[in-house]
Formats: structure tokens, C-alpha cells, sequence
């Protein structure tokens, strides 16, 4: 028997092991299994070139736990190891440089087991003691047998091994019990060795007999060999597309909506499918991630550092040996391998949706719905890929039409150019609660888009910002006459300043007044045909709310209340009428207030009149008191009217009826509001 040290320079690896990979203890099988595999396709590829003489037999790889023992033992039948080789791969690990390596990395265990290639080694982190068996492929190799107990003195002699291959026995410390746990290493084998391309057996297949599960003699076998993505795009129909994805997301019942087949030959090495899945809310789009596998070994589905965030909306697989995968999280990011990777993947999404867009846009338009949000995303977070997908985003209308950006331009420009030849989008988020406006817009001949994704008020945003001259609006943010301005002149009120202010004050005095919302009256001569009395909201002070839901550092819109303006009519017949029945109603009380005011009014014009060209620091103190106090005056009048007003407003039914047909109008009359409402129309009919 020989007797060694192992060579490393540090004292003692496995307490470091053991200390800082604490959180990882799992991944040792995945490196076991991984290097056995490995070993069984060395063996294969020895074979084809008829340097392994002999049958192959039985190559499957094989982990089998044994609970008297407290072992757990991964078995391959590959090329195997021969004591020469053993102290080459196993005992002289290369160290160079490794206290300063684990100085600078010793929270990232990743790493730490990548640069020494401790893939084995790893096994120390659940054992107290490793034993290999193992028996070269080689004629005449001896089979050897090494055993280390977590000190770095190994033991190494000759044995007699049945089968070539090898056979790595692990001693399960007692810390580490659940990995002599049928179902936690079952899990662990699904996890990381579902695609590895050398069949994994652990334990016999299962049945149910009689009411309960027994063990059938059939292998139970992990892993699908040749996964979809390693295989041929033109050996694959759709549906093994589906039954891939179904197997990469059993829990996951929906069908994907199409898939990409990544396949990069140079300058890297780039194999992968991914999906676009049907994104029913955000919940949805975290449980299943983009795995990714390094040659068709399980790595993570922590793929954030590797493809931009909206692709990781995604599902599927990415495999590539060249994502560098030991090292940190921060290297990631700046590595230029990785960059070219994650550009490719963002041309490749966009190729593949330009194709269907062309090839199949009625698919597509179909489709839109359910990639809207990820497109969006990707455009508003990815200038490379916004002028990518530029060309195939969609606008849609209210009756379901499909529009990109230019060939909706194209379609509206006609009809809603405005007198500064801006080119003005409407648009509704509720066609439901906005149906008036969107027929007041339609009667013009204008068209309006359905804007209610989730993303839609960033995307309008990104949509003005890159389109000069164009500007969206939601169809009830004002007056459609306001919102495409075709000429200069607004249309004069034709009201008498008595009416206007019988109707200014009265409305003034009747809006809600809630904490939430806001209203100001405004007197507008819109047309006959239009509502009588209706809310617009201002589109600018909409978005930014909107957009603060979003966004940190904007809560300070969010809490702003909302800003409506209520819109009288003057030229609608119902409020003229509504008009002459307050002023008669105020007559009385109003009409020597007003006549008060007319003087005063023409007073205060005359002392403007006479002090417009004198500078503010050349008048007089009295030429000062004198204005202010007339000033004054005309305020306390108006005040006065405003009072009388106030008082004939509050039981003029017409009135509030009018106000509560425009909430209404707007799906803004509830609870009490509406009940008011509805008993006030009875009372009226
Ligand atoms: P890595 O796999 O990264 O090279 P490991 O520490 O896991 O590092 O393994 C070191 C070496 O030991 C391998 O490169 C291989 O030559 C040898 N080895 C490990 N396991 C086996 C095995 N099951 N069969 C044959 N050789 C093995």
C-alpha cells in the first residue's frame, strides 16, 4: 500500500471546501456524475477510432445509495483510471497561486471549484471519507484503489475490480444524512442531470400494483439523451418542440407560443431552444426560467448576467461552453464573450418574430396580445433591439386592425393632421367606459388604438420621443374639436356675461369635491350634437400618474389627486335653457349687485387706463391704495353673486342632473352619487 500527501501547497483544502462551499454541498453529484459521463464518452470516442478494443456492454452510469453503509456511490463503466493516472488527476492537483485565488474569491464557491478543477474534490464536502475503485480500459492496467479521509494523506493500492470503469465511494458524514435519501437524490439527478447525453440510472422504475408502488425490474433512467436542442432543426417537428417544452416545464400547461432554435457554431459555441410563452401576468412569467447548461450539463436558471432582462421573460434552454461559469456574477456582465452571446440571442428573437411578422402576419396579429408585453419591454429597454422591432410592432384599433407605426401614419395621416401638421394619435384604455368620446371621434372620420397593456404608457412616450411631429392623445382628454385643432379660431361663447357667470358659479358650487379627484369647470361652445355637460382628463397629468406606478422617484405624481375638467357646453340647447332659468332664478337678488359691478368695473378700467404707462416704483401711494381698494371691491361683488349663485345652485335638479349624466358618462357615478341619481330621475319623470 502507498501512502502520500496530496499535493496542494495550502495545509488542509477540505476544511476551506467545506467551509465556503457550505451553500453549494449539492452540487457534488452533479461534478461525480458529470465526470463520469465524461469518462464514458472518452471511452466511446477511444472506441470509434478503434483505439478500445472489445465490446462496450452496459454504459450506462449508475448511482446507487446504500443506507447500512451510509454510502453513496456513483459507478460508470468508462474509461477508467490507472494508478498512474490517478496520482496524476487526483492527487497532484495544480494549485499554483491558491491562497491569494481564495483570499480574493472565498465567497464564491462557484468559482473556487471551477479554477482547480475540484470537481472531485467537491465530494469532501458531504463525506468523511472517499474511496475509488477503478479499472482502465487499458490491457493489462491494474485496477487500483484510493481512499482519503478528508486529511490530505491518501491511501492507494493494487485490487481486483471487476468491470472497467470506475466507481467513486462516498462515506455520507453524518451532517449530510439527506443524501442517502432515495427522494432528495432522485431530485437532485432530475435537477442537474435531466439532458446529460449518457443515461444516469438511479434505482428501478416504479408501478402501481395492487393499490400500491413496487419496484419493476426496468432501470430507472433520469435523463432524455438527446434533448430537442441538441438535435437538427429539420429533424424536429412542432410537436417535438411542444413535448420538449412540456418536458422542461412539467408544471407548465399552456402551449408556448413558438419557439427559437438557437445553433452557433462560430465564433462561439451556442446551442439552445427558447420559447415565447403565453405571459397570462407576472407571476407566470418567474416560475419557469431559462436554464442553462453547459454541454448538456445543468448549470442555473439564474441567467440575468447572460441575456438582456426582457429575454429573460423567455423559456427554454441556452447551452454553451464558452458562458464562463466559475466566475463571479460582476465578471459576467463585462466579459466579451458573454456580450456576443447575449447580442446574438437579441438578434436571433428579432429575426425570428421579423420572419413570422412577414411570412404569417395574420398568426402574428393573432399572437400579439400575448407578446406585446415582451416586445414592448424589449424595445424600450434595448435601442438594438427597439430598431429591430420597429418594423414589426403593432398598433391595434378599437376594431381589432392591426397597424406597425408607419403603416398607421400612413392610414391617419389624411384625417388627423392638425393646423401644425402634427400629426395627432387618439387612442382609449377603456372602450367600455370611454364609449362617448370614441363616437365623437369617430363621427369625425378618426380612428383610435386600443392602448391597455401594461407597458402601453412608456411605449407612447418612446413612440413621441422618436417620431417627430406626432403626438398621442386619449380620446376624453379634452374636447375633440381641441384635440385635433384644424384651424385658429375657437368657437366664440354666444352666452351673455350674466349667463356665463350664472353657469360658472352654479357648476362651481355643485361639482364634488372629493380628496381624490379634482374638477374645474369649463365653459365651452363645443356643438349641439355633443353631450351637454361632460369630463375631460389632462393627458399630460394622466400619464405621468400612470407612469409613477412604475417608476421610483415619481410617487410624488401618484399621490397628486386626479385632475378632471368638467366641460359645459354652451352651445348645447339644454344648457342655454339651463342658463336663462338661473339667471331669472337670481334675477332679483343679482340684478343690483351687477349694475353695482358694471360701475366699478368701468372704474377700475378707467384708473388702468390712467396708470398703464406709469412704472410700478414711480406711483404714488395713493395712486397704489386707490387701485387696490377698487380692486377689492369688484372681487367682493363677484363674491357676492358667487354666494346667490351658490344658493339657487343648491336645489336646481336640472343641474346636478347634468353633472351626474357627465360622471356618469365617464363610469365615475357611484355608490351614493349614483343612487341620488337614479332616485332624483324618478322623481323628475
Ligand atoms: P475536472 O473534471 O474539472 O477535470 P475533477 O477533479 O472532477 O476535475 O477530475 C479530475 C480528473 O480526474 C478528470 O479530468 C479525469 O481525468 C479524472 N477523473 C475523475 N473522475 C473520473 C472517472 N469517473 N473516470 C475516469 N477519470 C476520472
Amino acid at each position: 500500500m502507498a501512502q502520500g500527501n496530496i499535493g496542494v501547497t495550502s495545509d488542509n483544502i477540505f476544511p476551506v471546501i467545506k467551509k465556503f462551499l457550505y451553500s453549494d454541498h449539492e452540487i457534488f453529484l452533479r461534478e461525480l456524475v458529470s465526470n463520469a459521463v465524461d469518462a464514458t464518452q472518452k471511452l466511446r470516442t477511444l472506441a470509434s477510432v478503434g483505439e478500445a478494443k472489445g465490446e462496450l456492454g452496459d454504459m450506462r452510469v449508475r448511482v446507487t445509495i446504500d443506507k447500512k453503509r451510509n454510502t453513496l456511490t456513483v459507478s460508470d463503466h468508462g474509461i477508467g483510471m490507472t494508478a498512474e493516472e490517478v496520482d496524476k488527476y487526483i492527487n497532484q492537483i495544480a494549485f499554483s497561486g491558491a491562497e491569494e485565488f481564495l483570499a480574493k474569491y472565498k465567497d464564491d464557491a462557484a468559482a473556487i471549484i471551477g479554477h482547480f478543477g475540484l470537481g472531485f474534490y467537491s465530494a469532501f464536502m458531504v463525506s468523511s471519507k472517499v474511496e475509488i475503485y477503478s479499472q482502465s480500459y487499458q490491457e493489462d492496467a491494474k485496477a487500483v484503489h484510493w481512499s482519503c479521509d478528508g486529511s490530505p494523506v491518501y491511501e492507494m493500492e493494487d485490487t481486483i475490480k471487476a468491470e472497467r470503469g470506475t466507481d467513486i465511494v462516498l462515506h455520507i458524514d453524518k451532517d449530510n444524512k439527506e443524501f442517502l435519501e432515495d427522494a432528495r437524490i432522485q431530485e437532485l439527478l432530475t435537477k442537474y442531470c435531466k439532458f446529460l447525453p449518457v443515461e444516469i440510472v438511479f434505482g428501478k422504475k416504479k408501478e402501481w400494483k395492487d393499490g400500491r408502488e413496487v419496484e419493476t425490474e426496468e432501470d430507472n433512467i433520469i435523463n432524455d439523451i438527446n434533448p430537442a436542442w441538441t438535435r437538427k432543426p429539420s429533424e424536429l417537428t412542432e410537436e417535438d418542440y411542444k413535448k420538449f417544452y412540456h418536458e422542461l416545464y412539467p408544471m407548465q400547461f399552456d402551449e408556448p407560443l413558438f419557439h427559437i432554435h438557437l445553433n452557433v457554431d462560430y465564433p462561439f459555441h451556442l446551442t439552445g431552444i427558447l420559447y415565447f410563452p403565453k405571459i397570462k401576468n407576472n407571476l407566470d412569467v418567474r416560475r419557469n426560467k431559462i436554464q442553462l447548461y453547459c454541454n448538456q450539463v445543468y448549470v442555473t436558471d439564474e441567467v440575468e448576467n447572460i441575456v438582456p432582462e426582457y429575454l429573460t421573460l423567455l423559456h427554454g434552454v441556452i447551452d454553451s461552453p464558452d458562458i464562463p461559469l466559475n466566475v463571479s456574477r460582476s465578471y459576467l456582465q463585462s466579459d466579451a464573450a458573454v456580450k456576443k452571446i447575449s447580442n446574438h440571442i437579441t438578434k436571433k428573437v428579432a429575426d425570428k418574430l421579423a420572419e413570422i411578422f412577414k411570412k404569417e402576419r395574420e398568426d402574428f396579429e393573432k399572437k400579439w396580445d400575448d407578446i406585446k408585453l415582451f416586445i414592448q419591454f424589449g424595445m424600450l429597454s434595448d435601442e438594438k433591439f427597439y430598431e429591430r422591432a420597429v418594423g414589426f410592432a403593432l398598433f391595434e384599433n378599437i376594431e381589432h386592425k392591426f397597424y406597425t407605426i408607419e403603416e398607421y401614419k400612413e392610414q391617419i395621416k389624411e384625417q388627423q393632421t392638425d393646423k401644425n401638421g402634427d400629426l395627432v394619435v387618439l387612442y382609449t384604455q377603456d372602450p367600455d367606459s370611454s364609449y362617448t368620446y370614441i363616437q365623437r371621434a369617430k363621427e369625425k372620420g378618426y380612428d383610435v388604438l386600443l392602448m391597455n397593456g401594461e407597458l402601453d404608457v412608456h411605449y407612447i412616450s418612446q413612440a413621441e420621443q422618436k417620431n417627430e411631429k406626432m403626438r398621442f392623445v386619449r380620446v376624453d382628454s379634452d374636447v375633440i374639436e381641441n384635440l385635433i385643432r384644424k384651424d385658429d379660431e375657437k368657437e366664440k361663447i354666444s352666452l351673455s356675461e350674466s349667463a356665463e357667470n350664472a353657469l360658472q358659479y352654479s357648476f362651481e358650487a355643485k361639482v364634488p369635491d372629493g380628496e381624490k379627484v379634482n374638477y374645474n369647470v369649463s365653459l365651452e361652445s363645443v356643438s349641439a350634437e355633443a353631450l351637454p355637460v361632460f369630463l375631460t382628463q389632462n393627458e399630460w397629468m394622466r400619464r405621468m400618474k400612470e407612469m409613477s406606478q412604475h417608476q421610483q422617484g415619481m410617487s410624488f405624481y401618484g399621490e397628486m389627486p386626479d385632475q378632471y375638467t368638467m366641460v359645459v357646453n354652451t352651445a348645447h340647447p339644454l344648457v342655454a335653457s339651463l342658463a336663462d332659468e338661473l339667471v331669472a332664478a337670481a334675477a332679483e337678488k343679482v340684478a343690483p349687485i351687477e349694475e353695482q359691478l358694471k360701475a366699478k368695473q368701468a372704474e377700475e378700467a378707467r384708473l388702468q387706463e390712467e396708470q398703464k404707462d406709469i412704472k410700478p416704483e414711480d406711483l404714488t401711494e395713493e395712486q397704489k391704495d386707490a387701485a387696490s381698494a377698487i380692486t377689492e371691491e369688484v372681487a367682493g361683488l363677484k363674491n357676492q353673486i358667487r354666494q346667490i349663485y351658490e344658493e339657487v345652485a343648491a336645489d336646481n335638479k336640472r343641474l346636478s342632473q347634468l353633472i351626474d349624466i357627465a360622471l356618469l358618462a365617464s363610469g365615475m357615478l357611484k355608490g351614493e352619487g349614483l343612487a341620488e341619481f337614479v332616485k332624483r330621475s324618478v322623481e323628475m319623470m
